[in-house]
């Protein structure tokens, strides 16, 4: 059997299944797809026999879709997803998760990001927006793997100058030595390798922040162009906190809004408890929202009415916001979304006319995702031009029986691949035509 490509150039003939930038669809059974030598696509159309400029790898019956965007996750907490399910916020955080933050160093950032960015490639996912620790060193590593292995990342030393699992710095200093950290990383990996590379300021969330740390970040995010990240409005207690400690801001919203935190890259995740003004102010800002459905049900925080959102023009992609959500997968983030919205439905929090369809959501966890960082017109579809992030998935592994044929109809293909998603359906990752390590290869199944 053909091996599949490892570098660009290379013609894959596939079923593709993409959003397109004009609300449209691409689902073309028999399908060509071409990447040029400089990583971009130069053909996503049907199969003829005419020949295309280079050989081509026959790889049906798998399916060539975009490279899915996370736009929310915790390096350090991985090896403890999935754990802690039924226990309140603050009770798992300090039991499951500060705990491997302190510890995520240099060397444990060495030895484990490499294998992050395996895990994320082997779930489909060729995008990450990712908080480290509080540690520079093992941001830095964290950088570094991705440099090697491929994979498109944006990332941020976390920023914390209140509520900190840092007992060794001295807390007059924290927060000065948080942004000269945090400058020094941006200047050296923000923009890497043509943009693969991106930083992201990531005060960790109003409790754990001054107003002069949101501020500060803020400031630098912009002297650099580069991103701002930060959590909003994920739990009740969360919120009453914040109105503790910020007195005299308006809502939730409004302690970033001051801070100048809002704008075209800033991205907030969770977002679930907005009042009607956060929400006008939030899309009025430009900002977009890590949606992370998974993460809200794990940690009983709530259920994002987000057919107002997008009917409000707010800007939403998918996060799997590991650890807090049980898997990188962001097709398991997808059926966790619908399902959340069937929910709300039955509560009458929501209305079936306004339901995400299976399409709905691929087009949420790829094309919206790159939108919502500004990167829309570089990835998040199968479009001429655009740079090659692509999977490839066997469908056969979503079938209930063995035998049974995938289903040719899109949306029929697309519930499948969110609601019997597989392990290892995911066979082969690539960003810019550069194969990532991570997914098995194309064998497996017949
Ligand atoms: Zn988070």
């Amino acid at each position: 059997m053909t091996a599949l490509p490892v570098t660009a150039p290379f013609a894959l003939r596939a079923r593709l299944l993409s959003p397109l930038d004009d609300g449209g669809l691409l689902d073309v059974v028999d399908g060509l797809l071409e990447v040029g030598a400089d990583g971009r696509i130069v053909r996503a159309g049907a199969f003829t026999e005419e020949a295309p400029a280079r050989p081509v790898v026959d790889l049906r019956p798998l399916l060539v879709m975009p490279g899915l965007v996370d736009l929310h996750a915790h390096l350090p907490q991985l090896p403890n997803a999935g754990l802690g399910s039924g226990l309140d916020l603050l009770t798992w955080l300090d039991r499951y998760i500060f705990p491997l933050e302190h510890a995520y160093d240099r060397s444990v950032a060495e030895r484990q990001a490499p294998a992050a960015w395996r895990a994320f490639a082997a779930a489909g996912t060729t995008t990450v927006v990712a908080y480290a620790a509080i540690w520079p060193d093992s941001t830095d590593a964290a950088f570094a793997a991705a440099e090697a292995h491929g994979i498109r990342a944006v990332i941020g030393k976390v920023m914390m100058d209140r509520i900190t699992y840092d007992s060794e710095i001295d807390p007059g200093e924290i927060l000065e030595t948080s942004l000269r950290q945090s400058d020094e990383l941006a200047s050296r990996w923000h923009g890497q390798d043509g943009g693969r590379l991106q930083y992201a300021f990531t005060p960790r969330f109003a409790v754990s922040c001054t107003a002069e740390m949101l501020r500060e970040s803020a400031t630098l995010a912009a002297r650099h162009d580069a991103y701002w990240q930060t959590h909003l409005s994920e739990d009740e207690g969360e919120i009453t906190e914040v109105k503790r400690l910020f007195p005299g801001a308006a809502d939730y919203l409004d302690v970033y809004d001051r801070a100048g935190g809002l704008g075209a890259r800033t991205i907030l995740a969770h977002a679930i408890h907005l009042s009607g003004s956060e929400v006008d102010r939030l899309v009025a800002s430009g900002s977009s929202v890590a949606h992370c459905p998974a993460s809200n049900l794990f940690l009983s925080s709530g259920m994002m009415p987000l057919a107002t959102y997008r009917a409000a023009g707010m800007r939403v992609g998918l996060g799997s916001d590991v650890a807090a959500g049980p898997e990188v997968s962001i097709f398991g983030v997808m059926r966790a979304g619908a399902v959340t919205q069937r929910v709300l439905e039955l509560t009458d929090r929501a209305s079936r006319a306004d339901a995400l369809r299976p399409l709905d959501w691929l087009r949420a966890g790829s094309l919206d995702g790159a939108r919502a960082l500004g990167m829309g017109d570089r990835i998040g579809s199968l479009e001429v031009g655009k740079e090659a992030d692509l999977i490839a998935v066997d469908p056969r592994f979503t079938t209930p029986l063995p035998d049974d044929e995938p289903p040719t109809d899109a949306e029929e293909l697309a519930s499948r691949l969110i609601f019997r998603s597989h392990p290892n359906m995911v066979r082969a990752a690539w960003v810019r035509g550069r194969a990532l390590d991570g997914p098995p290869g194309r064998d497996g199944i017949g």
